[in-house]
């Protein structure tokens, strides 16, 4: 999509890349046609869900819920939810908890929120892995039985030694040709909790030596005496993620299971697995089939879940929300927008090539979004004192201001002007720079929405800081009066009545990570955080701003976006997240 293109339209997978021609493929070949969707008895039926109804394309997106979603499960969502929009199909929010010991209800009820938040609805298709628990195992023990999968009771060394490397295949250890009578009362032994953790395991029968190391017999079950979130202690047997996945995935009828590149090398696998349990009756055909696209990786941002969890656990923020966290929770509470969200997946778009993609480019997309949604207000973030001295004392009056420059619908507001203002500390100079057009002895600009004034001189403290400029204004040159025209000056500053501004809190956020790549060539990603990565001032905002609710988003004019912080603010004392500045200041 262009860089022009209008953030409010629609944005979902608007694009094609090559998932979209390998969809279109498949429907034009009749592929999924002769799915009788939901209708079939049978073990493609056995999961707890809601009846599926007929849709062309069934994708999902599937979290293990065992941390806060971030950036780039936003790629993966807007892409998944997306490709079921568009061709009119169905997007599965299904939880991956297949592994009992790092998974927590927090999480879960984290990951549909952002899902929704991002605008994505899953409607009854909801579901977890551990549903299919029964089912997996069946099939199982329909593998053993059929001579495709073995108990192996080497320990952890044996099996790691014996399955060589990726310059040396593997040698079959002393159990892989046992009679699969003996495998199976192993594994039910193991199902029983007869075993301790580790003690054996249960591995596919695919091939030792295979130049692919992931079909060297993976192990697809392994005991785990652990309490499962939903489960409880129902099992001490848990399926390896290889397995359980693409039984998931035909379970659910999921027609493109799209996922990251790193699990190309697992596909034949996946294919592998399906197509034994489809001989045996376990699946009906047309099966799924993986699709992979590459990662996104962004310059400035840690996005694994490991390093989000330390970066929480040691309170390098200030929890999963953090404004400055690359989680979707953070990047809402920073003022970020899901439709911003929905425009960057599709510029980005989807390839098969690992790339990183610029920091810039996100916030891009805010700004974009943001430029159109937010409406304009006057803060004035680093006050100092301006005295208008030909302004009568007890005198106010109204200006105005528009509430959004390309949308006049949104009206205007009233600014009051009286005779002691607040202007921002760099908009006036003692000594003037070359090319400086703001405050200055000599020289005038306009109060934006005002009037022109001339600058006539300062007063300092001891230390020679600036307290208070000092000025004249020409009472005909109102902004929006015939005088107006008269004066013509170079600079325009924006400033806020005293007597009206309130002073509130407002959190000035930058980038978490001062490198592009945290933690590259192996440094402690921890040193590479900016120090600078968040400032808290109080600045002089305009009085309509005490009102907003938490959540609401504003353009300060000449500054950025802002968001009411949905955590600290309180009623009439709305405290502010700086979501993204005007320009990207981070230019080389
Ligand atoms: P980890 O951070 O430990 O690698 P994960 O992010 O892969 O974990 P999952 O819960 O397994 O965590 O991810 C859910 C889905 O999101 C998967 O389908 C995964 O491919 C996708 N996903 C995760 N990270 C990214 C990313 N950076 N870009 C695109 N998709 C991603
Ligand atoms: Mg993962």
């Amino acid at each position: 999509m262009s860089k022009n293109a209008k953030p409010g339209a629609e944005t979902v997978a608007s694009t094609s890349n090559f998932i979209r021609s390998h969809i279109d493929a498949d429907l034009s070949a009749g592929k999924y046609a002769a799915r009788s969707w939901g209708g079939k008895p049978g073990p493609a039926r056995v999961h707890a869900g809601a009846p599926l109804d007929a849709a062309k394309i069934r994708t999902r997106f599937p979290p293990e819920p065992n941390g806060y979603l971030h950036l780039g499960h936003a790629k993966s969502i807007c892409l998944n939810f997306g490709l079921a929009l568009h061709y009119a199909g169905a997007c599965h929010l299904r939880f991956d908890d297949t592994n009992p010991e790092k998974e927590e209800q927090e999480y879960v009820d984290s990951i549909r929120d952002a899902v929704q938040w991002l605008g994505f609805d899953w409607g009854p298709n909801g579901y977890f892995a551990s549903d299919y628990f029964d089912y997996m195992y069946e099939a199982a023990e329909y593998l053993i039985s059929a001579g495709h999968a073995y108990v192996d009771e080497q320990s952890a060394e044996e099996m790691r030694a014996n399955r060589g490397t990726l310059t040396e295949p593997g040698k079959p250890g002393p159990w892989r040709d046992r009679p699969a009578a003996e495998s199976l009362a192993r594994f039910r032994e193991m199902r029983e909790g007869k075993h301790a953790d580790g003690a054996m395991v249960l591995r596919a029968k695919i091939d030792i030596a295979s130049p692919n190391i992931n079909l060297r017999d993976p192990v697809i079950y392994r005991i785990r005496k652990a309490t499962h979130h939903r489960t409880g202690d129902a099992w001490c047997i848990y399926p390896l993620y290889t397995f359980a996945h693409p039984i998931e995935d035909a379970l659910e009828q999921i027609t493109h299971s799209i996922c990251t590149l790193e699990f190309e090398d697992q596909r034949p696998f996946y294919d592998w697995l399906l197509g034994k349990l489809a001989d045996g009756g376990l699946l009906a055909r047309p099966l799924p089939q993986q699709i992979e696209f590459a990662r996104l990786n962004l310059t400035y941002v840690a996005l694994s879940k490991r390093k989000l969890i330390q970066l929480v656990d040691e309170k390098h923020v200030s929890g999963w929300d953090d404004p400055r966290l690359p989680t979707l929770a953070g990047a809402r509470r920073r003022g970020y927008t899901p439709e911003g969200f929905r425009l960057f997946a599709d510029r980005i778009g989807v390839s098969k090539a690992d790339s990183w993609i610029e920091y810039s480019v996100l916030e891009d997309c805010m700004r974009d979004h943001l430029n159109e949604i937010a409406e304009r207000r006057i803060a004035v973030l680093d006050p100092v004192k301006l005295v208008i001295d030909n302004y009568p004392e007890g005198q106010q009056e109204d200006c105005f201001a528009p509430n959004h420059p390309q949308n006049p619908d949104l009206g205007k507001r009233v600014v009051p002007l009286s005779r002691e203002l607040w202007i921002e500390r760099e908009d006036f100079a003692e000594q003037a720079p070359k090319g400086f057009f703001r405050l200055f002895p000599g020289n005038s600009v306009r109060l934006r929405y005002g009037y022109v004034v001339k600058c006539t001189g300062c007063e300092k403290d001891a230390a020679g800081n600036v307290t208070v400029v000092h000025c004249e204004y020409l009472p005909e040159t109102k902004s929006g009066t015939p005088g107006a025209e008269t004066v013509k000056v170079k600079g325009n500053i924006h400033w806020l009545s005293a007597a009206h501004s309130q002073a509130s809190e407002v959190r000035l956020y930058d980038r978490l990570f001062k490198e592009a790549h945290p933690g590259a060539g192996g440094r402690d990603f921890l040193l590479d955080l900016n120090p600078d990565s968040v400032k808290t001032i109080t600045a002089q905002l305009e009085p309509s701003l005490a009102a907003a609710g938490p959540g609401t988003r504003f353009q300060f004019e000449r500054h950025g976006y802002f968001v009411v912080d949905t955590g600290d603010s309180a009623p009439g004392k709305p405290v502010f997240n700086r979501a993204v500045t005007l320009r990207d200041s981070w230019v080389k």
